[in-house]
């Protein structure tokens, strides 16, 4: 048979039914160790000499489906789940870095890996550097002697801008430096960065993955030999290993990513046009919609995130999302529910104002994660709301 399609794997990889009495549904393997059948079978077991599940820290039968099915997904050799998107990219970034390294980022990034990088800088002397990456000029003058990752988050959490990730990955390999890619915003079926050159995919499963808002979870994706390691190390020893019930939840909403992920984006390709003619409202930016035309060299369609502005302050901003009548006011997005948050005090606000700014994340920008309900509906809220500012 040829190589499966993308719908196909999202709701059969990694599982058998024979392996679990013809269970259609994966078992919940709900245990913290597991028994061996002899004292050698043990030694043999911590050995690596079988294949053996030892104790759920280092693995788990349920979380493993989910880690080959995300691999498959993602067109990579192995994946590795995590307890949340910060526990995946706190051990990808840990596991490339040792004091004194260098790390080179996209300009914007998730204010919690900001955060993250700070404490690596302050602690361990970690250099960061923030680069738009748009030319092979600039990439080579941000490269250091110390750099040891190239870290990109694309679309940039809030502000969907864009970076051409065939071109950081062309330049990185001259280099030999590994490029890491949050693909949370795309979903596999959006955007395969490791087809385009890069080394390791992070995501937050939280969001479009599990797309249901009921689970926190990572998910990284890359080279066996590089995965195995972390497994060994950051991931085993710091612990931020995903719960099997959770891999469950997760592997359910898997099953309807494809659907789910065009509807998110029908839906906000519909709410941009009722953004972008609104009088309210003075920018909209979204994937296919940019200037630049790097969505349509690596982005299937632009997903279900919106950003946009609104002429008016902070106190306009709020009272804009306060006048919401179905729209939640929440963080997180990839959820069926549509979710709106004001970047400059929630997510990002841990960013100094002066970085925030430079970012692009002014307190007159919104985010707006389109969700599943009629579109009709979604338009009339957000309408009726810019009407009160
Ligand atoms: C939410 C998010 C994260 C963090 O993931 P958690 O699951 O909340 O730990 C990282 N990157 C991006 C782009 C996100 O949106």
């Amino acid at each position: 048979m040829k190589e499966k399609n993308f719908e196909t794997i999202a709701i059969h990889e990694g599982y058998k039914t024979t392996d679990a009495q013809g269970s259609l549904s994966t078992p919940i393997y709900q245990t913290s160790t597991f028994e061996f059948s002899s004292a050698e079978h043990g030694e043999q077991s911590f050995q690596g000499e079988t294949n053996s599940f030892i104790y759920s820290r280092i693995g788990n039968p349920t979380v493993q489906v989910l880690e080959k099915r995300m691999a498959e997904l993602e067109g990579g050799e192995k994946g590795l789940a995590f307890s949340s998107g910060m526990g995946a990219i706190s051990a990808i970034l840990i596991a490339l870095t040792k004091a004194n390294d260098h790390v080179l980022c996209s300009t914007g990034l998730y204010g919690c890996t900001f955060g993250l990088l700070m404490m690596m800088k302050e602690k361990y002397n970690i250099g960061v550097d923030f680069s738009n990456l748009d030319t092979e000029a600039e990439i080579r003058e941000k490269i250091k002697p110390e750099t040891t990752c190239i870290y990109v988050e694309t679309p940039i959490n809030p502000t969907m801008q864009l970076i051409d990730l065939a071109l950081v990955a062309k330049v990185a390999k001259e280099y030999d430096i590994p490029v890491v890619v949050d693909n949370t915003f795309s979903s596999p079926y959006l955007q395969r960065p490791l087809q385009l050159g890069c080394d390791v995919v992070v995501h937050s499963a939280t969001k479009y993955l599990n797309g249901h808002g009921d689970v926190v979870a990572g998910i990284a994706v890359g080279k066996e030999t590089f995965l195995d390691e972390v497994a060994s190390t950051t991931q085993k020893d710091i612990g931020a290993i995903l719960a099997p019930f959770d891999a469950w939840l997760l592997l359910r909403g898997l099953k309807t990513l494809p659907i789910r992920m065009d509807r998110h984006c029908d839906n906000a390709e519909h709410i941009c046009d009722v953004l972008e003619q609104h009088p309210k409202v003075s920018e909209v930016y979204y994937p296919t919609r940019s200037a630049s035309d790097i969505q349509k060299r690596q982005m299937k369609r632009g997903g279900g995130v919106i950003a946009f502005e609104i002429d008016g302050d902070k106190a306009t901003v709020q009272r804009f999302l306060n006048s919401l009548a179905m729209i939640k006011v929440a963080v997180s997005l990839g959820d069926a529910e549509t979710l709106i948050e004001h970047p400059a005090t929630m997510t990002h606000a841990v960013i100094p104002e002066d970085e925030r700014i430079r970012m692009g994340i002014k307190d007159s920008l919104i985010r707006l994660s389109v969700g599943l309900e009629h579109v009709n509906d979604i338009s009339e809220d957000l309408k009726q709301a810019l009407n009160t500012i």
